[in-house]
This record gives structure tokens, C-alpha cells and sequence, in this order.
């Protein structure tokens, strides 16, 4: 007999399951569908996403309700629209061999009239975010009055989104005896405190101990140095070919910068975050979730409800201001029975937040090293030596090509021509990494780091006195420049490494930007006779306040960069910022694609943050 069945479950369900892959219950799913099926209890089910919990709770609602009576029987709230989403389109599938079985996803950013036309049309199922749901409350549009049970999913992360007046009044317009079940992945005094006003003897189920983590989640935190976090970031990611990722910044400015930045220098990213409008950021998970977005660089609140499998490394960029945060974050990995690592890149004073989390989720992290370069090339040889081994060959097209493939060949034997199919990307990295510095933090940076964790690039000597030069550029955002941008024009100019270069102050119709001392030479150099946009670029050092202008600026007439816009540049190799070497093709906003992480072609490149350009990844 299917397991399924033996839990209760009947068999058009079990059918239309067995499809989906659910071949045996899960954990969670194994204990709480008996007790929720009797529909007599109260719930409280502490588990962490990934682990089931949406058929746990929708396979009993849909033994339990009555699908020839067509009013609202079940209300589902949970945090995002994603999930709702999500949650939605599983418990059509579980439902698909039932008969007028009528679910609703009620949530914001999308017309209302189509959710209310389905209400109107009757559903037993309404499965909501709270805000839309309170709205549709407030136009008498749906009868709450018959509704047997309500489910809080994710009720920490709807606590912790602001949703708890919503709630009280979601619920206040539902029978008083009706069943509550609340999941939730952690349980804050907020959350008992809800199990506690809406509950009456709740059946308790804890999935593992409370507050762990998922046991399949490895825990690593590598110490870096503010100014190196950002290359470091890029060698964890290159030490890891086949990543598949989501990366979690504190800020939407942090989010946006990084994706820029990565975009930038070739890889396959890109953000997600509250200031991109409902559509973009849905473009943006589509992407991620067909996998043709190889990282996704999310604020925590955009990020609440991603529910994509394999996700198989969620990296904190910046650790999370809430420690509980931090188990939302990684649960993102390691979903439905797979293996995932969550990395933390800090600074040594942040060790402590570290030990913190350590307590909270009962498990102990890894220190683990920044891989050098030679590691990195060696990790990307074996992912293309891989690559090629697997490949899908398409005999018919390529065949017409052989004859002519073998003939370039026939000078070359077997193991020369493996050798240059390898290095044709192997090179880059081998170019790249050659002289790779060692970005662990020293052992003593402990007690002397004194820099900040803002990505400030510049470090500074004790006592505040700088070691670096700022200097002003008459370049600035009216030019289009992002503060990638420029300091991808100024290292490419000055032929200077993004990795020295300081903070960097980008203004209207100037900036200034910090580079060591012993630089400023070159980069007075480098910048003699530069014309951005046939306008001549004059550099300065910055004194206090004031700029002192040195060596006539870099006013001279003589030109050094062709072209003259700045936008239409071709890739510069190396990246601005210690990334790995990737081949960048112009073209603007139209035509091409791009490799992305799959090996597939894809065409859409437009997203969020309004890229539009077409790269070749290793
Ligand atoms: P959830 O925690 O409900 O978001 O589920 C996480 C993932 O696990 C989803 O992709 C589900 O489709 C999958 N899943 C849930 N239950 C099972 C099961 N019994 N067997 C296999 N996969 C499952």
C-alpha cells in the first residue's frame, strides 16, 4: 500500500502525488497529517521551509472540506506572494483528479478585479497575503463566516513583515471555532504569543530540535577583509563552477551594487529587491527559477517565500541584522531532503554574530580558507573537462561540419587536441589568477582591523590619518555612471586594478575616488589627455574640501581612449575588481543572447536592473 494512503490520504490524491515525485511522506508530512486529518485540533507544526509543510497541511484540507458546497472552508495566509503563489498552484495539482475543487491566490501587486471575479465565481480554498486579503475583507467582498480552518504559514515571517494587526483582523472576521494551524520555522515570543490568542490546546509538533537549522545545511564562514570582501565573494563563487545561488545583501543599495557589479564582470546575476516593480521582479525569479540565472542577489524581504529547489549555496554577503533572519536565509538550501551550504563572508569582528547564530540554530559553523588562485583554476579545469565530457552532442547538425573540423585537425594528436579544448577557457582563469593574493584575513586583523563593513574599498592606517590619495574627476551620474561604472572607466583608463581603489563618492557632475598614495602617480598618468564624450576628463587631488589642482590636471588635448563613450565599450579583461576573466560582447539592448548557466541560449536579458548586455561565462 502507498505510504500516503496509509497515513489516510485517498487514492486520486495519492495518484495525482504520486506524479509529482511524493513517494513517501516526509518527515513532517508523516506526523501531522494523521493529527490534522481528525480536523478536531489545533495546530503548531516549528519546521523549516523545504520540508514539506505545504502538502502537510493542504493534502488534509483536502479530505476535510466539502467541494459540493461552494464558500471559503479554508483560508491559507502566508507571507509573499510567491509563496502564495506557490502554495496555490500545489494544492491544484495535489486536487487535479478531484472535482470542483476552486482555489484562489489573493495577493497584492496584481489587478483585484480578477480575484474577485474568481471569489465571486465560489472557492472553498482562499490562500492569501494578509494585506490584499484585509482589503478584499473591507469591500464585503468574501464571507469569512463559514470557514473551518485557517492556516498561519510562515507566521514568523509574517510577524516579522509587520502582517500582525492584518492578521487580528483577518481573524476576527472567521468563526471563533474554527482550527487554527500555524507553521512556522522559528518560534519568537511574537509567534507563541499568536499560537496562544488564537489556539486552544494546540497539538505541538517540532520538526528536529527548535530553532535548528536543517541538518542537511553545512555552515562555512570565511574572514576576509572589508576591502577584499567583494573579490572574495567572486572566488568562493569561481571555486564553485556549478553554483546555483542566492546571495542575501543587508540593503537594497548593497543588492543592486553587487548585482551591478557581477553583471559587470561577466557573471550570470542578477537582484531582487523592493525597489524593482512587481514585474520586474517577477522576471528576475522566472529567470532564477528556470535556472537561466545562475545567482540571485536578494534583500531579505524580497528574497521571503523563494521556493526553488536546488538552490545549492546561500551566501550572506553581509550577515543579517536579526540572527533569526539567518535561518530564513540558509533555509533557502538544503530543501526537500538535498544538501546545500550556506557561507558567511565576514570581517574578524563579526565573529561574534557568528557564535550567536551558532547558538541559535545548534550547530557549529566551518572556518573555511578563501581558495587561492591555483585552487580556483584547478576546480574550473575539471568543470570544463566535465562540460565536455558530458556534453550532448548533436550528431546531425555537427556532421556536415566534420570533415572540416577533422581536417584543421589532423596535425594534432588526441591529447593536443583535448589540451586546447580545455585551455580555451582555462586560460582565462589561469591569466586572471596568476598572481592571486591571499584574501583570508590575517590572524592578527582581530585586533587591528579598524575598517568598516560597508564595502568601503579604502583601508586606513591607525589614527585616522589616510593612506590614500582622494581625488575629484569631473565625471559623475549626469554622465549615466554608476559607481561600478566608474570605477570600472577609471581602472580601464588608468590601467589601475579595481581592487586599490578606495571608496569612491559618486556626485552629479564630479565624483572623487580614493587610490593609495603610491598610485596617484599612475593614475595622473593614465588619465593625461582622456576625453569622456569628446569632453577632456581632468583628475585632482582632493584637499580638504577644497581641490588642488596638480600637474594642470589632466587637461592636455591628446587623446587616450578611443571611442569616446564610455558606455559603448567593448569587456576589459580581468574585471575591475579581482573577478575572473569573462568575455563581455557589446551590443546593447537588442538581439544576441547568452550562454547562461545551463549551457542553453536564452534571449531575454532585460530585467530589474535594466541590463542588456550579453556575456560569455567560463
Ligand atoms: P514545501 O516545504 O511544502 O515548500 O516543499 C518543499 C519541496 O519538497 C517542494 O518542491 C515539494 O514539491 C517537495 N515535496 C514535498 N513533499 C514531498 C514528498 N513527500 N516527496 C518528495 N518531494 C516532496
Amino acid at each position: 500500500m502507498n505510504p500516503f494512503s496509509t497515513l489516510g490520504i485517498r487514492h486520486d490524491i495519492v495518484n495525482a502525488i504520486s506524479e509529482l515525485g511524493f513517494e513517501n511522506p516526509t518527515p513532517i508530512q508523516e506526523q501531522s497529517i494523521p493529527v490534522l486529518l481528525t480536523g478536531s485540533n489545533d495546530f503548531v507544526g516549528l519546521a523549516q521551509t523545504g520540508t514539506g509543510k505545504t502538502a502537510a497541511f493542504g493534502l488534509p484540507l483536502l479530505e476535510l472540506l466539502d467541494f459540493e458546497e461552494n464558500h471559503p472552508q479554508a483560508l491559507i495566509l502566508c507571507p509573499t506572494r510567491e509563496l502564495c503563489l506557490q502554495i496555490t498552484n500545489d494544492i491544484k495539482n495535489y486536487s487535479k483528479n478531484m472535482t470542483n475543487v476552486n482555489v484562489v491566490a489573493v495577493y497584492g501587486g496584481a489587478n483585484i478585479s480578477d480575484q474577485l471575479r474568481q471569489i465571486k465565481r465560489g472557492v472553498q480554498i482562499v490562500v492569501a497575503t494578509p494585506g490584499r486579503m484585509l482589503d478584499i475583507i473591507n469591500r464585503k467582498a468574501i464571507n469569512f463566516s463559514e470557514v473551518q480552518f485557517v492556516v498561519l504559514d510562515e507566521a514568523d515571517e509574517m510577524l516579522n513583515m509587520g502582517f500582525q494587526e492584518d492578521i487580528d483582523s483577518i481573524l476576527s472576521t472567521t468563526p471563533e471555532d474554527k482550527k487554527t494551524w500555524l507553521f512556522s520555522a522559528t518560534m519568537p515570543t511574537e509567534v507563541r504569543r499568536i499560537a496562544k490568542k488564537y489556539m486552544t490546546d494546540p497539538f505541538e509538533l517540532t520538526m528536529g530540535e527548535k530553532n535548528t537549522g536543517n541538518v542537511n545545511i553545512e555552515h562555512e564562514y570565511y574572514i576576509v577583509r572589508a576591502r577584499d570582501k567583494y573579490a572574495a565573494f567572486k572566488r568562493i563563487v569561481d571555486f564553485n563552477p556549478e553554483i546555483f545561488g542566492i546571495v542575501f545583501c543587508r540593503t537594497k543599495i548593497e543588492t543592486q551594487e553587487i548585482a551591478e557589479s557581477l553583471i559587470k564582470d561577466g557573471y550570470n546575476a542578477d537582484a531582487l529587491h523592493g525597489d524593482l516593480s512587481q514585474q520586474q521582479r517577477d522576471k528576475v525569479m522566472k529567470r532564477y527559477r528556470e535556472r537561466s540565472l545562475q545567482l540571485l542577489i536578494a534583500t531579505d524581504v524580497a528574497a521571503r517565500g523563494i521556493d526553488v529547489n536546488d538552490v545549492t549555496h546561500v551566501i550572506n554577503y553581509s550577515l543579517p541584522d536579526e540572527v533569526e533572519n539567518y535561518t530564513h536565509r540558509s533555509g533557502r538550501t538544503a530543501r526537500a531532503g538535498k544538501t546545500g551550504v550556506s557561507i558567511a563572508i565576514i570581517n574578524s569582528k563579526e565573529l561574534g554574530k557568528i557564535r550567536h547564530i551558532e547558538r541559535i540554530i545548534g550547530k557549529k559553523f566551518t572556518k573555511a580558507e578563501i581558495p587561492n588562485g591555483f585552487d580556483v583554476c584547478e576546480k574550473q579545469l575539471f568543470a570544463i573537462v566535465h562540460k565536455v565530457h558530458n556534453v550532448e552532442v548533436n550528431e546531425q547538425q555537427i556532421e556536415q561540419y566534420l570533415p572540416r573540423i577533422m581536417d584543421e585537425f589532423k596535425e594534432l594528436s588526441k591529447e593536443d587536441v583535448i589540451k586546447r579544448f580545455a585551455s580555451i577557457e582555462f586560460n582565462r582563469f589561469l591569466e586572471y589568477y596568476k598572481n592571486a593574493p591571499d584574501l583570508n584575513a590575517p590572524a592578527d586583523d582581530r585586533l587591528r582591523d579598524d575598517r568598516g563593513e560597508r564595502g568601503e574599498r579604502a583601508p586606513r592606517a591607525a589614527g585616522g590619518k589616510s593612506e590614500y590619495t582622494r581625488l575629484f574627476i569631473n565625471l559623475g551620474s549626469v554622465d549615466d555612471f554608476s559607481r561600478g561604472d566608474l570605477l570600472n572607466y577609471i581602472c580601464n583608463t588608468a590601467k589601475i586594478s579595481g581592487r586599490i581603489v578606495g571608496k569612491i563618492d559618486l556626485k552629479g557632475v564630479f565624483s572623487f575616488f580614493e587610490v593609495p598614495n603610491e598610485e596617484s602617480d599612475k593614475v595622473f598618468e593614465g588619465f593625461k589627455g582622456a576625453e569622456f564624450n569628446g569632453r577632456p576628463v581632468r583628475i585632482e587631488v582632493s584637499g580638504e574640501g577644497t581641490s588642488e589642482r596638480r600637474e594642470g590636471g589632466g587637461n592636455r588635448d591628446f587623446k587616450r581612449r578611443e571611442g569616446g563613450s564610455y558606455s559603448g565599450g567593448g569587456r576589459r579583461e580581468g574585471g575591475y575588481s579581482g573577478g575572473a576573466p569573462r568575455e563581455r560582447r557589446e551590443g546593447g539592448n537588442s538581439g544576441g543572447g547568452f550562454r547562461d548557466f545551463s549551457g542553453k541560449r536564452r534571449e531575454d536579458r532585460s530585467s530589474g536592473n535594466g541590463g542588456g548586455e550579453r556575456r560569455r561565462r567560463p
